[in-house]
């Protein structure tokens, strides 16, 4: 069975995503997910070495599309809900994904760790914060020059304003913001590049970049 069949299989078990008819799913979550496609391709391809980290992946968007298109890829998920991290598990091994870890967790918990610090090409992330405390989830976990992408919504713009100071304190650096129009919904894509080593204080402890965002 392929990602969407099981997808829309597991979802009333799992509650992964709102119910929605097959191609609503499919521009929902898997175009969606691949909107910044020909941005990775200029990083991603042709090197065989490039980390990728999905932060709060849920039912694997957009970590696993991205690592369909982009099979050299190596992919690692942290996702704090069991359940999710079990489905995400199964669709791992029924599409024969290698070089994929999926880690039940919180990101906050996994930045402090010396195997995931500092150790990634780029962090991706989708509906999981407000941007002033997103940044302060994926920046630890970005290597120097690498780069985080949040997927943000129609306000991007506004949370990027928020969270400017943030940036700079966490070591990163604004690239490049693009709207992309996907079907009726518009989508913000917002880079930033890791300029410098985000301090050791950071991320703060779990719950805490959501309560006082910096
Ligand atoms: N990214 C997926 C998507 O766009 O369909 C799922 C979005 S869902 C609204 C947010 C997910 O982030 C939840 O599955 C939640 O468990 C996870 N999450 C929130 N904060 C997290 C954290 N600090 N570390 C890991 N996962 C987190």
């Amino acid at each position: 069975m392929d990602y969407l069949g099981l997808l829309q299989e597991r979802n009333s078990q799992f509650n992964l995503i709102s119910n929605s008819e097959t191609e609503e799913i499919i521009w929902k979550h898997f175009i969606d997910s691949l909107a910044v496609h020909q941005q990775f391709k200029e990083t991603i391809s042709g090197s065989k070495d490039i980390t990728l980290l999905d932060i709060g992946s849920g039912a694997g968007f957009p970590g696993i599309p991205i690592k369909i298109v982009f099979p050299d890829l190596q992919l690692v998920i942290i996702e704090a809900t069991k359940k999710k991290t079990e489905f995400l598990q199964e669709i791992v091994e029924k599409l024969m994904l290698d070089k994929v870890s999926v880690i039940w967790g919180r990101s906050e918990e996994y930045a402090h760790h010396p195997v995931y610090r500092e150790k990634f090409d780029i962090v991706v992330s989708r509906a999981v914060a407000e941007m002033n405390t997103l940044v302060e989830l994926a920046l630890p976990f970005i290597k120097s020059d690498g780069y985080f992408v949040a997927y943000k919504g129609p306000k991007g713009k506004q949370e990027l304003e928020g969270a400017r100071q943030a940036i700079i304190e966490l070591g990163g650096e604004e690239e490049r913001f693009i709207e992309i129009g996907i079907k009726d919904f518009i989508r913000t894509f917002i880079f930033i590049r890791k300029k410098q080593s985000t301090p050791q204080k950071y991320p703060r402890k779990s719950g805490i970049p959501q309560k006082r965002p910096l």
